[in-house]
């Protein structure tokens, strides 16, 4: 599909969204853009091809492609299907349009999404992505995509608008299970390594000498490696990844793993864990503040 030919409809301009969005604005895409908060419209005030709609119906009206970009699976059932008694934006959809799910989502939602919107004549992708809003703005995310081989193949140039490592893992729903599981790995190194960084300091230990040395060891990983020193030593906790969506995010994952009768004590516990700091830091904490957490615990 020609760029400057494709309708886009883009819902959900959030800290990921809104990069990703200039980003195809950048290689020639029409956008019209839905979010709950009208406010992110200033943020494409001073570029061309954009559009804020003032409802999720308007946004897909005649969409070619249809990205979302939204927290979680809940939200976008309501918004396809509907809820309390409003109607989806699933009639509102154009035979043969492709709807992206870039969202990280439940895969057992993103199958079922899938097949209904099949039987509609709408093509489903689920693509979520990694890499946070550093690599959102600079279009280098890694993207994991799920769907029909073709739908891939179609999908893909604008795709590579917005990410590097593009991979095509298999049918509907499985990029949605292989990024709740990478999202699982991440946080258990998160929560293993504030535990381990909190317990060092009481001994006495620089924290930071002591990251040195799990960098430098078989205890390395996304944690020590790009956000002790950046976001959690110096209080900072502003990675721009919400503590609530990694919450979210485990939640699918042990549901998914649970749901495939696989042991899953850990994931368990990361859940307990990421549930009790959400609870006490309340709205707004990010992810990297699990480290003041487990520091208020001891
Ligand atoms: P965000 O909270 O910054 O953005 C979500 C946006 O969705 C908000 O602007 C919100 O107003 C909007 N929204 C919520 N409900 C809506 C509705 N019903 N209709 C329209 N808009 C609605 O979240 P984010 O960090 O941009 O993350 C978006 C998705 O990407 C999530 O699924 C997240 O797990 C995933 N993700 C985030 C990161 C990251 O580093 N932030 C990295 C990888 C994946």
């Amino acid at each position: 599909m020609n760029p400057t030919e494709t309708k886009v409809a883009f819902i959900g301009l959030g800290l990921m969204g809104v990069p990703m969005a200039h980003n195809l604005l950048k290689a020639g895409y029409q956008i019209k853009g839905f979010d709950l908060n009208p406010n992110v419209a200033e943020k494409f005030s001073e570029v061309s091809g954009f559009q804020f709609e003032s409802s999720p119906a308007k946004a897909v009206e005649g969409a070619d492609i249809i990205i979302l970009m939204l927290p979680d699976s809940s939200i976008i059932d309501a918004m396809l299907w509907g809820a309390n008694g409003q109607s989806g934006v699933s009639g509102n959809l154009k035979s043969g349009s492709y709807l992206i799910d870039m969202s990280s989502s439940s895969p057992i939602s993103s199958r079922e999404n899938n097949q209904k919107l099949t039987a509609m004549g709408i093509h489903f992708v689920d693509a979520p992505v990694s890499g946070g809003v550093k690599k959102a703005i600079d279009g280098s995310l890694a993207i994991i995509v799920g769907g029909q081989q073709s739908d891939f193949e179609i999908c893909l140039p604008l795709l590579e608008k917005m990410g590097k490592s593009i991979v095509h893992v298999g049918d509907a729903g499985a990029a949605h299970a292989v990024k709740a599981l990478n999202n699982y790995v991440s946080a258990s190194g998160l929560i293993a390594a504030s535990e381990a960084l909190n317990a060092a300091e009481k001994f006495g230990l620089d924290p930071h000498v002591v990251n040195k040395v799990l960098n430098a060891s078989t205890g390395k990983n996304n944690t020590t490696e790009n956000k002790v020193e950046n976001f959690m030593l110096n209080e900072a906790f502003n990675s721009g990844f919400s503590l609530a969506l990694m919450r979210k995010d485990l939640q699918i994952a042990l549901g998914f793993i649970e749901g495939m009768n696989c042991y899953s004590s850990l994931a368990k516990q990361c859940v307990l864990t990421a549930q009790a700091a959400d609870e006490q830091l309340g709205k707004g904490a990010d992810h990297t503040a699990m480290y003041g957490f487990v520091k208020s615990k001891s």
